[in-house]
């Protein structure tokens, strides 16, 4: 009987388990995974924060019962992969009291996730300085806030930007500082400027503002930026993260340019009967260019894609998106394919146009703004990336743009999209469409004859 083992209980462990599982009632199914927990939503810990998820039991995906009875896993949990040995296809596990074990598999499924970016200046030893990114962490976090009436955070990617808006809506006074603007990731600078509109008056964001010293002092933290010296109750490290590839890099398993593990469109690592998907891998975008993606979204379909081929399926993984949606003050925002200043850095030279219109038709009384950015490659006409800001529906826009950016569908047909229309669900012309309508004139005023 084919025995495979997962490395790492996360969404693309656990997405992997479920998909042998559906495929085959007799595969043996491992899991090994360092934490306490099977997988919960990481994505939900800043709501955790904020309230608006209950508490902790509502972030679990599963129960342990759902591996273990319904799954048939064996699920081994504080539990740790210390290397793989290819040549004998046997995992070596240590369990978290120092138990060294060995496990036999056909096939291997790392799928080990991240690990946050914590620069030098920012490794203190405080109980009043979090990284946020584990369960424990939010945990920490939210107690830290029932007594405090400021915190600082440092970073305003999507989950630095998040936290801070869960921590005004407790009431505390937030300072969020970044090396650019918010969320400079996924948007250009003209869009980020609408969501500053609509910042809580708790929260201030120091653009262009590195840190340099986090000092702890008796009962709160002095923060050293380039504007000056702040103090706080508690400070939340939100910098982003890197692939966790500690296990590929002790079993001799190729890394790519970019630090993640190296897998081919099968999802195949450089050894015999390893796969690897989620965080921890590197992958092929759109544009064919490397990219880390480090998505929940992303990290699913992975898992499930390592799974079908650990059983022989031989699937190849599309070119990867990486749609990104949040809600931030009372908007929804979602940006997919590059920003500007990404495109740039690639050598491209980049068209684009931004349009402002009703999310309703222009007769409904709740009708609301939304804001659509386009990007074209000027050279080739192809689509390089949207941004959208809206009180609704700017993430399944950005769906549809997900779907042509993979299939390579041309603007020119995305023009042809056939949107559904309804006075309060959408104008005639849904807000996408009139962006592409706008790039592509812009496009054939360029280029006449293409
Ligand atoms: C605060 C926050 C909010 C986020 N919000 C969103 C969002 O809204 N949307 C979105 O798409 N993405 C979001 N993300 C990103 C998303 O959480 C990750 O992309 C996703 O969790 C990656 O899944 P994964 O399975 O690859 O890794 P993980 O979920 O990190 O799981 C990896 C697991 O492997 C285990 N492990 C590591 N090494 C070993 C080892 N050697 N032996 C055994 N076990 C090991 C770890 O303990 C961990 O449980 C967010 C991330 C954070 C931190």
């Amino acid at each position: 009987m084919q025995h495979v083992v997962i490395v790492g209980c996360g969404v693309a462990g656990t997405q992997a388990a479920i998909q042998l599982r559906k495929i085959s009632r007799e595969v043996e199914v491992t899991i090994v995974e360092a934490s306490r927990y099977t997988e919960y939503s990481r994505c939900g810990l800043p709501y955790l924060v904020s309230g608006d998820v209950e508490s902790v039991e509502h972030l679990f995906v599963h129960t342990p019962e759902f591996y273990t009875d319904v799954l048939k896993v064996d699920l081994k949990l504080e539990t740790r992969a210390t290397k793989v040995d290819s040549e004998r296809n046997v995992l070596y596990v240590e369990s978290s009291s120092g138990k060294a074990d060995e496990i036999s598999y056909d096939k291997l499924i790392i799928a080990t996730g991240s690990r946050p970016i914590v620069p030098r200046f920012a490794r203190v030893d405080s109980d009043a300085v979090v990284n946020f990114y584990t369960l424990d962490d939010a945990v920490k976090l939210k107690k830290l806030a029932e007594s405090a009436s400021s915190a600082g955070v440092i970073g305003a990617g999507l989950v630095g930007m998040e936290l801070a808006e869960a921590l005004t809506k407790l009431g505390l006074k937030v300072d969020v500082f970044c090396l650019d603007y918010p969320l400079s990731l996924y948007l250009d600078e003209d869009m980020a400027a609408i969501l500053e509109k609509a910042y809580p008056k708790e929260l201030k964001v120091h653009k262009c503002t590195p840190v340099d010293a986090i000092r702890p002092k008796e009962g709160s933290v002095e923060v050293h930026a380039k504007d000056g010296k702040y103090s706080f109750d508690f400070v939340a490290l939100c910098m982003g993260a890197r692939p966790n590839t500690a296990l590929a890099e002790a079993s001799g398993i190729e890394l790519g340019s970019l630090g993640g593990i190296s897998v081919n469109e099968m999802l195949e690592t450089s050894k015999r009967d390893v796969y690897a998907a989620g965080d921890c891998i590197e992958v092929v975008d759109f544009l064919g260019s490397k990219a880390l993606l480090m998505l929940g979204s992303v990290a699913a379909r992975q898992g499930l894609l390592a799974a079908e081929n650990a059983l022989g399926m031989q699937k190849e993984i599309p070119p990867q998106i990486g749609v990104k949606v949040t809600q931030l003050f009372g908007y929804e925002v979602a940006s997919v394919g590059n920003t500007t200043a990404e495109a740039k850095r690639k050598g491209l030279s980049v068209v684009s146009t931004k349009v402002a219109t009703y999310d309703a038709a222009e007769c409904m009384k709740d009708k609301q703004k939304v804001w659509v950015k386009l990007l074209a490659d000027k050279a080739t006409g192809r689509t390089l990336g949207l941004q959208i800001i809206g009180r609704r529906g700017a993430a399944q826009r950005a769906n549809v743009v997900s779907l042509a950016l993979q299939k390579g569908i041309s603007l020119q047909d995305l023009e042809l999209l056939e949107t559904g229309y309804a006075p309060p669900i959408s104008p005639l012309w849904d807000p996408l469409v009139v962006a592409v309508k706008s790039i592509n004139i812009k496009l054939r005023r360029l280029f006449p004859t293409r």
